[in-house]
């Protein structure tokens, strides 16, 4: 496996992912009193404001939760164990992490955790 590539591709995708919690953060509920005061503010429009926040929170979460991963995953190319799978040690495979490059498990391991949460 090619690491400088792969740190190449972890760290344009963390700069992404920088770019994707500023600019939600920016367009956050924060930003929308102003506009409320332009709309009747019935129960249903405040409804659909509350649910928006709710998307963008989760949004901002699973981003930053994406970033300690790929954070995670630079770390583990400098120990030089990226590429194995964190619980079994097994090698993840270039599919998986052409797919998902900040990936720390194989799948079957992954599936577990998920399952375990
Ligand atoms: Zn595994």
């Amino acid at each position: 496996m090619d690491t400088e590539q792969a740190r190449a591709r972890l760290q344009e995708l963390l700069s992404e992912l920088e770019g994707s919690v500023a600019t939600l953060e920016h367009e956050g509920p924060v930003d929308d009193t102003d506009e409320l005061s332009h709309y009747d503010q019935h129960p249903a429009d405040a409804a659909s404001t509350i649910s928006e926040a709710d998307r963008e929170s989760a949004l901002i979460d699973a981003a930053r939760g994406q970033q300690e991963q790929v954070l995670a995953a630079l770390a583990r190319l400098d120990e030089g164990s990226y590429g194995r799978c964190v619980d079994c040690g097994a090698e993840l495979g270039a599919e998986r992490l052409e797919a998902r490059p900040e990936a720390a498990r194989c799948i079957s391991c992954q599936t577990a955790a998920e399952g375990a949460r």
